[in-house]
């Protein structure tokens, strides 16, 4: 099996307010000793040495941040290290760190997706998340992508961020369907406690405008409106957060929800293997002492127990539209499951088609709640 290949660049221009990712605003002094530090990692991993790479993906963070040259040494990097063949390789990227010269440079260093952080297309709305670019940003963006000859563009909204409405929602939706990406991710805002926002959330106050997220049931229609609207315009609904045009579903992010191998490179990056889960140490400057200094720079080892790996399979599975194979899971696991899911099935919440077990239509917001009722 090939394997899918992740290079995290933890570093962004500025921290948007509902972030805690492990991910910071550095001087730009370290992103050349960050760069070459992950191909050290790349050069010397000895994983998956004899298999083959079908899809390799540089998030973050901002990885559009690092030089093109940069971004190249590592692409050529894993090609010296891995056999790659027919290989997806994306590069996320916000929308205000594209010019014409960069996205030639990206496509010339082999990069043929990329996934643009557009959140919204409401200028408020982007102000007060702390992002950096606003709606017109977005459209000259993907104008340059278009021009460099990028014919595989992702971009993702976010449901839920403060003063959303669903007027400015629709709006949103609207346009990112008029500028028509081959690929299209929507969130629903998680309010994470760590973040800005979060704090702000629990302990009070107006800065970051807590106060104006929308509620739970508002945002639950916003997705569940883009859901149609998506529908309607031939996108495929294929993951939970995640509609593709026909043959354009995110190849690397397949691997992850059918629990396949991949290897991750950089600061606070995750790997597996099919059998062991690891990490890399998050902070990026102990990241890049650890290579310099020859000293490995995992910080986790975790063997995946089989509770943990059947945990997985329903739980990554059952994101996916097309569901899961349960006949397989309870032969593989030598377990059923079957009562459970009848519990579920009677409150409407999975349907079962033979097999083939997955959410229920119209049930897509509550799967956290569904997740836990059937992991017990
Ligand atoms: S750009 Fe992404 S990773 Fe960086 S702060 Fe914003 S949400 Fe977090």
């Amino acid at each position: 099996m090939n394997l899918g290949v992740y290079i995290q660049v933890p570093f962004c221009q500025t921290k948007c307010t509902y972030c805690n990712f492990h991910t910071g605003v550095v001087s730009r002094e370290r992103y050349e000793p960050y760069a070459n530090a992950v191909c050290r990692e790349i050069a010397g991993c000895e994983e998956g040495a004899a298999a083959g790479v079908d899809t390799i993906y540089f998030g973050g963070g901002t990885p559009s941040l690092l030089e093109p040259g940069a971004l190249e040494r590592i692409i050529r990097t894993i090609q010296g290290k891995f056999r790659c063949e027919d290989c997806e390789v994306t590069l996320e990227a916000d929308p205000e760190t594209i010019t014409g010269e960069k996205a030639l440079a990206w496509l010339r260093a082999g990069f043929n997706r990329v996934s643009l952080g557009a959140q919204s297309f409401d200028n408020r709305e982007l102000k007060v998340s702390g992002r950096m670019h606003r709606r017109a940003d977005i459209y000259l963006a993907v104008e340059k992508l278009r021009a460099a000859a990028f014919g595989n563009i992702s971009m993702d909204l976010i449901a839920g961020l403060p003063h959303q409405s669903r007027e400015s929602w629709e709006e949103s939706v609207g346009e990112l369907l008029r500028v028509r990406p081959e690929h299209i991710s929507i969130y629903i805002l998680e309010i994470d406690e760590g973040s800005r926002l979060g704090k702000e959330s629990l302990a009070g106050g107006r800065r970051y405008s807590a106060e104006a997220i929308p509620t739970d049931d508002a945002m639950a229609e916003f997705y569940e409106w883009a859901c149609a609207q998506l529908a309607a315009e031939g996108y495929e609904h294929y993951e939970i957060s995640n509609w593709a045009l026909p043959g354009r579903r995110s190849r690397h992010n397949l691997k992850y929800w059918r629990r396949e191998p991949y290897l991750g490179f950089g600061a606070g990056a995750h790997s597996f293997d099919g059998n062991r889960r690891w990490a890399n140490v998050h902070d990026s400057a102990r990241y890049v002492a650890c290579i310099e200094q020859g000293i490995p720079a995992r910080e986790q080892v975790d063997v995946v127990t089989a509770a943990q790996a059947l945990d997985e399979e329903l739980f990554l599975g059952l994101r996916q539209l097309e569901g899961i194979d349960l006949a397989r899971i309870e032969r593989d696991y030598k377990i059923s499951l079957r009562e459970r899911i009848d519990a579920l099935r009677s409150q409407g919440l999975v349907e079962l088609e033979g097999s083939r077990l997955r959410l229920a239509p119209g049930r897509l917001t509550v799967s956290n709640e569904v997740f836990v009722e059937l992991l017990g």
